[in-house]
C-alpha cells in the first residue's frame, strides 16, 4: 500500500450508458488519485460493482457520486467485488451494514484477508522478504514505521454471502453479466462480462492506462497467470471497458496487446540487467529496470513486481536463485 496523500477531490457520478453509472471515488494514494465503483440498473435498486477504500470521508464520497446520477446507497441490493484490494472492497462492511445487500467475491481474498486477521505477522512476514530480497534496514524499518500509523482502509471484516465464480450470473436490467476468473493482478481477481451489450467490467486487469501491478507469494507464478488471463478477456467480445481506474475505453484487444508487450519489456528488463551486473538482489534491480530514482512511497510497490517478474524467469530457466542472505539471482 502506498502512503497517505491530501485528498483534494469529492466522489462524482455520471451515466455511461443507459442503466450503468460510473462512480469516481477519491483516493488518498500516491499514483492512484481515484478509482471507479460501477451502478448497474437492477429493478428496483441497483447493483453495485466495487465500492472504494474505506478512509476520512469516503462514505460521503459514494453518497455524494451516487446522488449525481440520482441513486442513494439505500439502493445498494447487491455488492460484487472484482477483487479484494482495499480500493475495490474497502467499504464492503458498512455498505452492507446500511443496506442489509450481500457481497459476493472471489473465494482466493487471502491475499487481503490473511493480513486483516494479523496485521502483526503479515506485517513481519512482508518485512522479512524485503530484507532477503537485499532492502536495506534504514529504509525498511522507516516504511515500517509509515506503515503500522495506517488504518487498514477496510471498513470491516468481509463477509461473503456467495463465492464469485465462473457459473454465478449478476442479473441486471441490462442483462445477465457472466463471470470469469483473471488472476494475476490479484489472487482473487474476476472480470464481468455482459455479452448481448459488449460490455466488460474489467476491474484492474485491463485498466485504460497501461499499469501492472501483481500481488506477490499467494501463488506461484502471478505473471504468468496474469498472461494467461489477457488471453482470457482476449477472447470476448467486448465493445467498452470500465475499469477499476480511469474512463471507460474502447479497444481492448489493443489494450490486452500493449500489457502484453510491457510484461515482455520488463521481463527483458530484468534479464539485461542480471545479464550485465553478474548477481543481484531484486532490491539492487530496481533502479535498472524502472530506470527511476527511488521513492518510499513507491518502492515497496516495485519490489513486489519485481519478485513477481523473477518467478517466471526462473521457471523459463533463465535465471537462476543463488541462495545466500540477502537472496541473488542471476542469468542462468
Ligand atoms: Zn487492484
Ligand atoms: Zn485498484
Amino acid at each position: 500500500m502506498r502512503k497517505p496523500t491530501r485528498r483534494t477531490e469529492t466522489g462524482r457520478g455520471e451515466r455511461v450508458v443507459p442503466g450503468a453509472w460510473r462512480l469516481r471515488l477519491p483516493l488518498p494514494l500516491t499514483g492512484v488519485p481515484h478509482c471507479n465503483a460501477w451502478a448497474l440498473a437492477a429493478g428496483d435498486g441497483v447493483v453495485l460493482v466495487d465500492c472504494g477504500m474505506d478512509t476520512r470521508g469516503s462514505l460521503r464520497d459514494l453518497e455524494r457520486a451516487l446522488e449525481q446520477v440520482g441513486l442513494a446507497l439505500d439502493d445498494v441490493r447487491l455488492l460484487v467485488c472484482t477483487h479484494a484490494h482495499i480500493d475495490h472492497c474497502g467499504q464492503a462492511a458498512t455498505i452492507q451494514e446500511r443496506t442489509g445487500c450481500e457481497l459476493w467475491i472471489h473465494p482466493r481474498h487471502e491475499h487481503l484477508t490473511a493480513a486483516l486477521d494479523d496485521r502483526d505477522a503479515a506485517m513481519a512476514r512482508r518485512i522479512e522478504i524485503a530484507r532477503q530480497s537485499g532492502v536495506p534496514e534504514a529504509p525498511l524499518q522507516a516504511w515500517a514505521e509509515g506503515r503500522r500509523e495506517q488504518g487498514t482502509g477496510m471498513s470491516g471484516p468481509l463477509r461473503p454471502a456467495r463465492d464469485l465464480l465462473p457459473g454465478v450470473v449478476v442479473e441486471t436490467d441490462l442483462g445477465p453479466w457472466d463471470v470469469y476468473e483473471t488472476p494475476g493482478h490479484a489472487p482473487s481477481h474476476i472480470v464481468l462480462h455482459q455479452r448481448e451489450r459488449r460490455l466488460l467490467i474489467s476491474g484492474d486487469h485491463v485498466l485504460g492506462r497501461i499499469s501492472l501491478y501483481f500481488d506477490h507469494g499467494w501463488t506461484p507464478d502471478p505473471v504468468g497467470e496474469f498472461l494467461a488471463s489477457l488471453d482470457v478477456v482476449d477472447r470476448l467480445d467486448v465493445r467498452l471497458s470500465l475499469s477499476g481506474h480511469g474512463r471507460p475505453f474502447t479497444n481492448l484487444h489493443g489494450h490486452v496487446e500493449g500489457n502484453r508487450t510491457l510484461v515482455r519489456e520488463r521481463l527483458d528488463g530484468v534479464l539485461g540487467a542480471l545479464v550485465e551486473r553478474g548477481e543481484a538482489t531484486a532490491f539492487d534491480l530496481l533502479p535498472a529496470v524502472y530506470g527511476e530514482r527511488l521513492m518510499p512511497e513507491t518502492a515497496a510497490w516495485l519490489l513486489t513486481k519485481m519478485l513477481c517478474y523473477l518467478e517466471p524467469l526462473k521457471l523459463e530457466l533463465a535465471v537462476r536463485r543463488v541462495d545466500a542472505e540477502p537472496v541473488r539471482w542471476a542469468a542462468a
